[in-house]
């Protein structure tokens, strides 16, 4: 049989090609830059660790609090519990420059075979797909024959654009990493927190997440505003200057995350995972965890259904994956349009995650990745709580932002 190739060895690709390593079938990653870190705030919650197995000494810091910011600085501090109090209750931050050479590493211990190279073109032929890739440091191109491409190659996916789809619509997210005096770090000890305001983030939300020696800092614009970027973190940065101050930034970096999912990610020879597919759920900007889901997935599909990898055999996997999680995706979307949608409703949404009830079941799923039915109590408990910060929000005057 020919290789499986798979393009990206990040933590999408190098989870695809270990679960094939470790099925026993031949396969390559073909990764452009080795070196290049992932611009990413590495928040995970700990369900990854235990289904990935990935091992404990990878969480740069573990925050068991997170305190959302609103427009006008009202705060809801929320601990990280979900229904049933455990001690997997936090948020697991981790760094990029650990978390993917050890993805990658673990692949090639099990077999996989690892490309420094970068993805120039792909055909899908009746006996295969021929790809076209540049190896690291050399001018000329190369070609190989492959059984079956994974496209992991992210929100600006070569694979996705050879394969003639669509670009998604994607934001850009942008961060500094910023090493601060003892005495400022001591504030981001335990809790990771989240801004609202559309002059930080108009899409998504700010966010600080604090690792062991440094704190990410970072926000995202969505289509339209993303040449505003820069100066919505310098905003995020001019409303928290008290906290960060004498803090010296030593990395700035931005990438696009998508803003929706691929109906589509599997075709004849090729299937996308993880940003590729565009499986970013909304709300959150939540994506690692995701792609080395669906990575796991295709390659299980892959596994499964081989040699057959006509169109009709890969598309299980895109069963698999919408019948699983569409409703989730959907909820995820449409509460980010309801809860970001301007800063009335910014303040609104702060309210509801005062709510007791919404705290426990934003963290089980988030934490455990199940969801949960919700008691018709909390659910009307819930309901009163939003109905009555939509009154008070809309209908009495905004009040000022008061100061951090
Ligand atoms: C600023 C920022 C903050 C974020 N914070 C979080 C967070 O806190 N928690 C969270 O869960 N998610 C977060 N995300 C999202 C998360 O980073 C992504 O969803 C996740 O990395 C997607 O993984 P992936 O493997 O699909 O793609 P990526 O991690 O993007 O990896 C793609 C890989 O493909 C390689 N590649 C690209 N093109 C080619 C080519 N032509 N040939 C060969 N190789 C190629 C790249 O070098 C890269 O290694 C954040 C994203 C951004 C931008």
């Amino acid at each position: 049989m020919k290789p499986i190739l798979v393009v990206g060895a990040s933590v999408g690709g190098a989870t695809a090609a270990n679960t094939l390593a470790q099925a026993g079938l031949p396969v390559i990653m073909l990764e452009r830059d080795l070196s290049w870190v992932k611009p990413c705030g590495g928040a995970l919650p700990p369900k990854a660790f235990e289904e990935f197995d990935l091992p404990q000494s990878l969480i740069s810091r573990k925050v068991h609090k997170t305190m959302i910011h609103s427009p006008s600085e009202r705060r809801a501090e929320i601990d990280v519990v979900g229904i049933e109090e455990g001690n997997h209750d936090y948020v697991a931050m981790a760094c990029r420059e650990d978390l993917d050479p050890f993805l990658r590493a673990r692949a090639v211990a099990n077999g996989a075979e690892l490309i420094e190279g970068q993805l120039l073109d792909l055909a899908v032929q009746p006996d295969g797909v021929e790809v076209t890739y540049r190896a690291k440091e050399e001018r000329e191109k190369r070609t190989m024959k492959v059984e079956v491409v994974i496209g992991a190659d992210g929100a600006y996916s070569t694979t996705a654009k050879a394969l003639g789809l669509d670009r998604l619509p994607r934001c850009i997210a942008i961060q500094e990493r910023i090493r601060l005096p003892e005495d400022k770090m001591a504030r981001w000890q335990d809790t990771a927190d989240l801004y609202l305001g559309h002059d930080v983030s108009p899409d998504l939300y700010a966010w600080v997440f604090p690792k062991s020696d440094h704190v990410a800092v970072g926000c995202g614009a969505g289509p339209g505003n993303t040449a505003e970027a820069r100066r919505l973190l310098a905003n995020l940065k001019q409303r928290i200057a008290p906290e960060l101050a004498g803090g010296e930034v030593f990395l700035e970096e931005a990438h696009a995350l998508p803003m929706h999912p691929r109906e589509h990610i599997a075709f004849e020879r090729a299937m996308l995972v993880g940003d590729a597919a565009g499986l970013v759920v909304g709300t959150s900007g939540e994506g690692i965890y995701w792609a080395m889901k669906s990575g796991k997935q295709a390659a299980l599909t892959l596994i499964d259904v081989l040699p057959d990898v006509s169109e009709k055999a890969l598309r299980q996997y895109e069963q698999i994956w919408w019948k699983e999680y569409r409703t989730m995706y959907r909820f995820l979307q449409w509460l980010q349009k309801w809860g970001y949608g301007n800063e009335r409703q910014m303040e609104v949404f702060t309210d509801m995650c005062r709510n007791k009830d919404v705290q426990q079941l934003t963290f089980e799923s988030y934490m455990h990745k199940r969801m949960t039915r919700v008691p018709w109590v909390a659910q009307m408990r819930m309901t009163f709580d939003i109905l009555a910060s939509q009154v008070r929000h809309y209908l009495l005057p905004r009040k000022k932002r008061m100061p951090a």
